[in-house]
């Protein structure tokens, strides 16, 4: 396939955004970005380094420190994460830098260096990128938008049945309360808040397989390389 495009894929917290979104990279060969890993890596870095989220200058230096990297993982055939040359792909799902996340994610300055970043790896085209202002902010021109819904209650189950295969500890209410927190923090930020774009095509996954979801997205896609 020559036409390669872009393909903006945006949701709230846990409704299978990045399922789909390597889903669809792997069957046309694109490349997979999971943006939510870079706030994520941002997130373990203020966490580990003490950094105040109020404090602009200090904000500033962090960010200055940080270097962010994907590197393809055959085993899973996705991206790992790599925060300073440490791959921190498992570190940044547990629970103590996801109800810290999205406040990171709210501030100014760490959109500016994460989208900036973003920006940057869409500029070949070929890349299906997962996120909340994908559509919006990243790619406002993208060939292609989803934006992917699922009832709240469905997304808490799921990602309960996901957090506790490596976490036996986490308890269903524990998983709510975070996503309820995050979805709202993502949606009410002043900057770049979850919105689902005009021109998105929405996508609810509440009742369908992820076999059917994936056949939806991929016949959008087709269509939209085609008409490209
Ligand atoms: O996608 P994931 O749930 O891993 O993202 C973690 C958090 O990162 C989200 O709750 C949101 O606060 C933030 N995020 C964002 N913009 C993106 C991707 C993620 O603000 N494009």
């Amino acid at each position: 396939m020559s036409n390669k495009i872009i393909i903006a894929i945006d949701g709230f917290s846990s409704c299978g955004k990045s399922t789909l979104a390597k889903a669809l990279a792997v069957k046309l060969e694109y490349v997979f970005i999971d943006t939510g890993a870079m706030y994520r890596a941002i997130a373990l870095y203020f966490l580990r380094n003490k950094i105040s989220f109020k404090e602009a200058a200090e904000i500033l230096k962090a960010l200055d420190n940080i270097k962010l990297h994907f590197e393809y993982n055959a085993h899973t055939l996705k991206s790992d994460m790599f925060l300073n040359g440490e791959n921190v792909e498992l570190l940044i799902r547990e629970m103590q830098v996801s109800s810290k996340v999205s406040e990171v994610a709210a501030i100014a300055a760490v959109r500016d260096f994460a989208v900036a970043q973003q920006q940057a790896m869409g500029q070949q085209k070929g890349i299906v990128m997962d996120g909340r202002d994908i559509g919006t902010v990243v790619f406002p021109n993208a060939e292609l938008k989803i934006f992917v819904t699922a009832d709240p209650v469905i997304r808490a189950n799921r990602r309960f049945l996901e957090l506790q295969a490596t976490d036996p500890s986490i308890t269903m209410e524990a998983v709510a309360e975070n996503l309820t927190h995050r979805d709202h923090i993502d949606s009410t930020r002043e900057h770049s808040p979850l919105r689902q774009a005009p021109d998105a095509l929405v996508l609810d996954n509440s009742h369908i397989s992820k076999e059917e979801q994936f056949d939806i997205a991929l016949n959008w896609a087709k269509e939209r390389i085609a008409s490209h």
